[in-house]
């Protein structure tokens, strides 16, 4: 092999273990997000719950227990995911099975 190929070939194998270890950087930054806390000062004035059916009826009376952040349009997340981002409250996290007054019905 000449030295031009084996630049070459060094070349390529730094391109793949590059883009190997940003494969593996993306869901382990995803994972360390933080998640958002009920007490969070952000959270409480929007009524916010990790879980919709513990929702304070007489504060939110449109408020139903079918809806979740599952099922809101701003919830960011696949399908099945426990947590997911919300642009409501910026980088932290929130529960699924969660609520907040914010929620809008997904299209
Ligand atoms: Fe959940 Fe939607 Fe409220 Fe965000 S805006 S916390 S996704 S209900």
């Amino acid at each position: 092999m000449s030295e031009r190929n084996e630049t070459r070939g060094r070349r390529r194998f730094l391109g793949l273990a590059g883009i190997a270890a940003a494969g593996f950087a993306v869901p382990h930054l995803a994972s360390a997000q933080a998640r958002l806390e009920e007490s969070d000062a952000q959270a409480q004035p929007l009524g916010y719950r990790h879980d919709t059916t513990k929702v304070d009826k007489a504060k939110f009376p449109k408020h139903s227990a079918e809806q979740n952040c599952a099922n809101c349009q701003l919830f960011q997340a696949k399908a099945g995911d426990a947590w997911g981002g919300c642009p409501i409250f910026g980088a932290k996290q929130v529960n699924a099975k969660g609520w907040c007054s914010a929620w809008v019905k997904k299209a």
